[in-house]
């Protein structure tokens, strides 16, 4: 094979998500050339989320050692287009109904806008973003010392790789990669029109076993409405289970989606050789609530920052899994406990409703917080 048909870059970033776009944004700042490579032909579409994207305050409260990161902090801010609606209030339901609510500083967004509007920001600081292209294959190449990145459009290497991948963490698979995130759990949702509350609403139960169903407002008339189901539980379609619930609140579905949120915490290591996993090719999903779309662009920035400090001082890239770690690892570590707690406790509705009455609204908090839900834990 000649050398002529590969194209080399310095930074090749797999996955125009928010963790790919934030690292490319990031990147090219400092002046790096980066190419993104996004499988989709538009970026963010089709959607698969919820839409609810937390807003500085509601980072900082969750991860306080982020609180001094300006970059982060006016990334974090958006224009007004990109917001659905701001979501000041999040309901917990249990079996019972019984409300558990509480303050949130969160907004709903469209997806679609939403990534669309990070991979702008990352072309206008200049990164390249290529879309409709997909990795398929990725040689590895002992005597150059780096990888071939095979496309449907063409071959690639790169001085370093982001994964940007998402849940299924496709650059860390088709490597061979040990550390991939691991415990997916299946998730359907709609858009769906109806009288929306004005709080997101979190379901847990039967109507959801061992996961949740969520209801995030986008207007007055209009929301994201979905549920995920632990894979032990699914005795049917997860489609009709959607349906059903729509159907007991009189709303009308849109349209589909679907995806995995991986629940099982960080992977072991986010570094192998000169390949970064962000976002949620490394696991950094909040078990205990879904939420991951804040840690991608955290670590997408860390990520970055990372790459810099390796070509300026030869800063092992190993530091940014130290970083991502110190920075987000004991809220995501408890996360990850008190949704095995979950699963190992509330096994039918009788003993969600008790489990929920014991924590109360603060330990319910606490536990969408990544905090600790009580403290003898
Ligand atoms: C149903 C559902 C609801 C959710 N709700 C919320 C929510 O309300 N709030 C929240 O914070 N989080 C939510 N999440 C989680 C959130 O979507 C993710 O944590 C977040 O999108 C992670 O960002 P990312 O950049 O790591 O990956 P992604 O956003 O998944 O982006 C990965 C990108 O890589 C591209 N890609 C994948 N493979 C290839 C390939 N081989 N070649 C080229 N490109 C490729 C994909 O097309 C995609 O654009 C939800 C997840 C699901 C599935």
């Amino acid at each position: 094979m000649s050398s002529s048909d590969v194209e080399h870059r310095q930074v090749l970033v797999v996955g125009a998500g928010p963790g790919g776009s934030a690292t490319a944004q990031r990147l090219a700042e400092q002046g790096l050339d980066v190419l993104v490579l996004e499988r989709r032909q538009v970026v963010g579409n089709p959607a698969q989320c919820g839409e609810c994207v937390p807003l500085w305050g509601m980072m900082t409260n969750t991860f306080p050692l982020l609180r001094d990161d300006e970059w982060l902090q006016a990334y974090f801010e958006l224009p007004h287009w990109v917001i659905a609606k701001k979501l000041d209030w999040m309901r917990l339901y249990g079996p019972s109904m019984r409300a558990y609510g509480f303050e949130l500083d969160c907004v709903s967004v469209h997806r679609l806008q939403y990534d669309g509007h990070l991979a702008d920001r990352a072309i206008n600081a200049g990164a390249e973003v290529r879309t409709g292209i997909e990795l398929r294959n990725v040689k590895a190449q002992p005597k150059l010392g780096r990888d071939l990145y095979v496309t449907n459009e063409g071959r690639f290497s790169a001085d370093y790789v982001i994964d940007a991948t998402g849940a299924m963490a496709h650059v860390a698979r088709l490597r061979g990669q040990g550390s991939r995130p691991v415990v997916q759990l299946p998730t359907v949702f709609c858009q769906a029109v109806g009288e929306m509350p004005d709080s997101f609403d979190i379901f847990i139960g039967s109507v959801a076993p061992g996961g949740y169903a969520w209801i995030i407002p986008k207007g007055d008339n209009i929301g994201n409405v979905g549920l995920g189901v632990h894979q032990k539980h699914i005795d049917g379609s997860l489609k009709d289970r959607l349906d059903e619930f729509c159907h007991g609140l009189g709303y009308e579905i849109l349209s589909w989606g679907g995806g995995w949120i991986p629940l099982g915490g960080m992977v072991k290591t986010a570094v192998h050789d000169n390949v970064l996993a962000v976002g949620d090719a490394a696991g950094l999903v909040m078990p205990s609530n879904g939420g991951g779309i804040g840690q991608a662009i955290v670590s997408g920035k860390m990520a970055a920052d990372a790459v810099v400090a390796h070509l300026e001082d030869g800063t092992p890239l190993a530091a940014y899994d130290a970083t991502i770690r110190r920075t987000m690892g004991k809220p995501l570590a408890i996360s990850t406990r008190t949704k095995n707690l979950f699963w190992t406790f509330c096994r039918n509705d009788w003993m969600t409703n008790a489990a929920m009455r014991f924590l109360g609204v603060n330990g319910m908090r606490r536990a969408v917080d990544c905090r600790r839900p009580f403290y003898i834990l």
